[in-house]
């Protein structure tokens, strides 16, 4: 089955629910047994079985089940957040006194979830430069270590680290390799297959794509990782709202047809941008000159819409002059809606491995699915306002 087939099928029962095309939303904290043999069978199956709210409902499943399939899983979490997922991803494998290794570009909260909550608990991050050559992570492995995390490319500033090396020298130590691949997509990444145990996504991203809903998603490689977030999550009494896992499972069946028009969107943005004098360099892995992107061709089959740009040095009010005139581009946190937005970003009070600096100010764009001629002649207008 091709994936644009699974996209469209993975994770339905329509007979299962009176033929309904898709899996409606179940609201629901009690569920009622009819006897106490039910009762007793369900307390037997404890991972899919439907007996309370929080430890999930058949929308809750379908989902699910539909994720692990298009990521090729043994199985698949959903929860109420990105972080939820990541948070549930490293706490399924640290325990007291645990390392983890954690690569110096990864998303900001995931940074001061390792520095906060997990060190008050004993668990120590250490962070390395997300470039560094697969076997020279070994130097960082200590007997404690029980984990690498990575997020390739990041997303702000899109270094792509190698999966596959740094995997294989993790796996060569028994460590679980866990990646956020919130920037491949369950699409463009097969995470998976690269040498990952446990695949993160902050589904709030393309999977719901309208930015309209909070959700994450760990897909585990097998069943024992696949039980340990599944008890991890249930510990937790982290869920995701009904509604929300409703709209991921429905976003989902579009991804195939969104993503490459973010992709086009934002490819052809990045190229004009790269001509333009007031722009000191674009940051984009399908660009031949990001300096990672023969592994981005070697390991991607696509870039999302979401890139970056260095200006030329200019000040917060000639800044503030590009941004606030924009039309079509919003600004705001989060990306992978249809929409278009800018995020003015700095990196360099976020790295501890290597310094990050730039001289002009760092725009992340995303590119949502506007005609490509409006998103261009908009930000023309916004650089000629700064006078870039
Ligand atoms: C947004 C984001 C997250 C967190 O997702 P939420 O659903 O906002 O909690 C994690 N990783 C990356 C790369 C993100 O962009």
């Amino acid at each position: 089955m091709k994936t644009a087939t699974r996209l469209a099928h993975a994770g339905r029962t329509p007979a299962a629910h009176h033929g309904m095309v898709n899996t409606p939303v179940y609201h629901a904290s009690t569920v009622l047994f009819e006897s106490l043999a039910d009762f007793d069978a369900s307390e037997r199956d404890p991972f899919t079985g439907v007996h309370y709210g929080r430890l999930g409902t058949p929308t809750q499943f379908s989902f699910e089940a539909a994720v692990a399939d298009i990521e090729g899983a043994h199985g698949c979490v959903s929860t109420c957040s990105g972080l939820a997922a990541i948070a549930i991803a490293i706490l399924s494998v640290a325990r007291a006194g645990a390392h983890i290794l954690v690569a110096d570009n990864v998303y900001g909260p995931t940074r001061k979830f390792c520095d906060g909550l997990l060190a008050r608990y004993g668990v120590t991050a250490e962070y390395f430069d997300p470039l560094i050559a697969a076997d020279e992570l070994a130097r960082y492995i200590t007997p404690e270590t029980c984990a690498v995390f990575v997020e390739a490319p990041g997303s702000l500033t899109f270094e792509i680290a190698d999966v596959p090396g740094l995997a294989a020298t993790a796996h060569a130590h028994g460590l679980t390799v866990i990646a956020d691949n919130t920037w491949g997509t369950p699409l463009y990444f097969d995470s998976l297959a690269h040498g990952v145990d446990l695949s993160v996504h902050a589904a709030t991203k393309y999977i719901v794509g309208h930015s309209d809903a909070m959700l994450g998603t760990i897909s585990a490689v097998d069943e024992t990782r696949y039980q340990g977030i599944r008890r991890t999550a249930i510990a937790l009494g982290y869920c995701a709202g009904p509604d929300d896992v409703y709209l991921g499972a429905r976003g989902l069946r579009t991804l195939g047809q969104r993503l490459p028009v973010h992709e086009a969107n934002a490819l052809a943005l990045a190229n004009w941008l790269a001509e333009q004098p007031g722009v000191a360099r674009v940051i984009h892995p399908a660009r031949a000159d990001h300096p990672q992107h023969e592994r981005w061709l070697r390991d991607f089959s696509g870039a999302c819409g979401l890139f970056a740009v260095e200006l030329a040095p200019i000040d917060r009010t000639r800044l503030a002059q590009l941004i606030d005139g924009l039309d079509f581009y919003g600004l705001g946190a989060s990306w992978g809606g249809y929409e278009s937005l800018v995020l003015p970003v700095d990196p360099s009070h976020s790295r501890s491995a290597k310094t990050w600096q730039t001289d002009g100010p760092l725009l992340r764009i995303h590119a949502g699915l506007e005609h490509i001629d409006d998103l261009v002649d908009d930000m023309a207008a916004g650089l000629a306002r700064a006078g870039l």
